[in-house]
């Protein structure tokens, strides 16, 4: 579990939810297979798993070697998970997460904010408050400062799992261990 699990969760998340996360495990657990095996093994259909090696294959954390049946003389294709590819990809998206979030966090710890008590949705920075003389844009009631202490910790908390997670080692995803 730990990392990987969230790797693979994540992972699954980009690539359609737990149909895509049946998928990947159906294929790791596999090796080389076919789409209607993997299918049946992740409990999916047929489309549904198509899907989800097409999305992987065009991030080329798959690949296919197509075979033809004999009796039948339709195309077979053999799919077969790529682990490295896969560390990789996941750790350019936790990249990608971690730059976002210092963004925010600097945003975040940079300005003060306000918000309406009435539509809760209706949130500020000081400049803005200024402008509509602390009246809601939407429900013209008062503006009230927010506290965004709580904001700020979840996402230091988060860039730092973030980053420790980056820190690993790159090989660190194995399939088999989830
Ligand atoms: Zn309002």
């Amino acid at each position: 579990m730990g990392s990987n699990h969230d790797d693979l969760a994540r992972l699954a998340s980009f690539f359609g939810g737990q149909e895509a996360l049946s998928v990947v495990q159906a294929l790791s657990d596999a090796g080389t297979t076919t789409d209607d095996i993997i299918a049946v093994n992740a409990n999916v259909k047929l489309n549904a798993a198509r899907r989800v090696l097409y999305k992987l294959y065009n991030h080329a954390l798959v690949t296919v070697v197509r075979s033809r049946d004999e009796k039948t003389g339709w195309f077979i294709y053999h799919w077969k998970l790529q682990p490295d590819q896969l560390d990789a990809f996941v750790r350019s998206r936790k990249k990608k997460a971690l730059e976002k979030m210092r963004t925010r966090l600097e945003y975040e710890k940079g300005h003060s904010f306000f918000m309406c008590k009435g539509c809760l949705t209706v949130r500020v920075t000081f400049e803005e408050a200024m402008e509509s003389a602390f009246r809601c844009s939407s429900c013209n009631g008062q503006l009230i400062s927010e506290d965004n202490t709580r904001t700020v910790q979840v996402l230091e908390d988060l860039s730092r799992k973030l980053e420790s997670e980056l820190q690993e080692r790159p090989a660190a995803f194995h399939p088999d261990k989830i």
